[in-house]
């Protein structure tokens, strides 16, 4: 058995300790005599582990105490319901900035349930900038403005959080970036994420709510589906994913102690992102579209300059132990994610395999 390079977009790569962590404690956790999977979750046993996951990624992302953090199920996809049944209780209008397929997707949802504007859009320039500061129109009425920090498939990161005045919450669908570094939670109404990118297993879907936005919900707003029922239920109103919440526990303390914080973290991932941008800048042979300050840090999309070879790129790629650096397929292509659990070495071999195969093939 070996473990290969494994660039997928989610779910995704989990740091190698991590799954050795949980290898160990698999049968017996921590001399209790059996899995964490088997445990109640009102047990003394598992309300420690989650307790202190939540406090590890309180300590890691420095979250305000007027912030809530809930564990949730339904992907980010069941969010993009969630906020407007959630934050639309006092009517408004749901603004949204569209830089991307998931941005869309939460527009499209968002309108079943709220009357939506849209604040900005990339569309015009194919999707390859953000917005900048000046060209977000907010609505008068906004309930909220809604964004993607980072467009998975795209590729397109915002470089910016948008300012927006303190009585408007600021929305954001971090389901791709979150943890890649630190930032400020105090500039948000929500954040949310699936956790299958940089978080845990597939699941968990994280929500991190400021305290005074939990009682704006519209009154059809299913129990399951309530921010207040669920932060008054310490997340746990019903069964929560134990096992994956217990894994992304083993990944907060992984990121505090063994990388040493979101700022040590930033750096890696700062440095991975560059060595394989210099790679596709360097060789004719590849190319990417995105504004150099919008290109995402985590999911780097690709094109080879002959796309006959595409196949053979993903034949060869596999064969020299990179995995699943094809694009999305709604847009094709190639795609690299370097998340926080992809070591440097990853994309070593990475930009090492590319200048060969451009010498090969070019
Ligand atoms: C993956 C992803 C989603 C969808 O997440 P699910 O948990 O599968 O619903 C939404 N938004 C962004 C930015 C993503 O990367």
């Amino acid at each position: 058995m070996s473990r290969l390079f494994n660039f997928c977009a989610g779910p995704a790569a989990l740091p190698q300790t991590v799954l050795e962590r949980a290898r160990d404690e698999m049968l017996d956790w921590q001399g209790r005599g059996l899995s964490v999977m088997e445990m109640s979750h009102r047990s003394e046993a598992f309300i420690s582990i989650a307790e202190q996951a939540e406090a590890d990624l309180r300590s890691l992302l420095a979250i305000p105490d007027h912030y809530k953090v809930l564990f949730m199920q339904g992907g980010a996809s069941s969010q993009f319901a969630m906020l407007p049944l959630n934050l639309g209780g006092q009517g408004g209008t749901a603004n949204y900035i569209y830089t991307g397929i998931w941005g869309q997707k939460a527009i499209q949802e968002g309108q079943r349930y709220l009357p939506t504007h849209l604040a900005a859009s990339s569309e015009a320039n194919g999707l390859t900038r953000v917005p900048t500061p000046s060209e977000i129109q907010l609505s008068t009425d906004a309930a909220y403005l809604h964004y993607t920090s980072n467009e998975t498939i795209g590729g397109l990161q915002f470089d910016y959080i948008p300012e927006v005045s303190d009585d408007l919450p600021l929305v954001c669908d971090m389901s791709s970036d979150i943890l890649s570094g630190p930032i400020d939670v105090s500039r948000f109404g929500v954040i949310y994420a699936g956790a299958q990118k940089n978080i845990g297993p597939a699941g968990l879907t994280l929500v991190i709510i400021r305290e005074d936005l939990l009682d704006r919900a519209q009154a059809q707003t299913p129990t399951m589906f309530q921010y207040r029922v669920c932060a008054d239920h310490a997340s746990m109103y019903n069964t929560p994913p134990t096992f994956a919440w217990y894994l992304a526990g083993l990944v907060f303390d992984w990121l505090k102690n063994e990388v040493g914080g979101l700022e040590a973290m930033a750096q890696i991932n700062q440095r991975k992102a560059a060595r394989l941008y210099h790679t596709i800048d360097t060789l004719d042979f590849y190319s990417n579209p995105i504004a150099k300050p919008n290109r995402s840090q985590m999911n780097v999309p690709f094109r080879l300059a002959d796309a006959s070879l595409e196949k053979t790129f993903l034949k060869e790629a596999e064969a020299a132990g990179l995995l699943n650096l094809a694009g999305h397929r709604s847009v094709g292509g190639m795609r690299a994610s370097l998340y926080n659990a992809v070591p440097e070495a990853a994309v070593d071999a990475l930009t090492a395999f590319m200048t060969d195969f451009a010498h090969k093939w070019g």
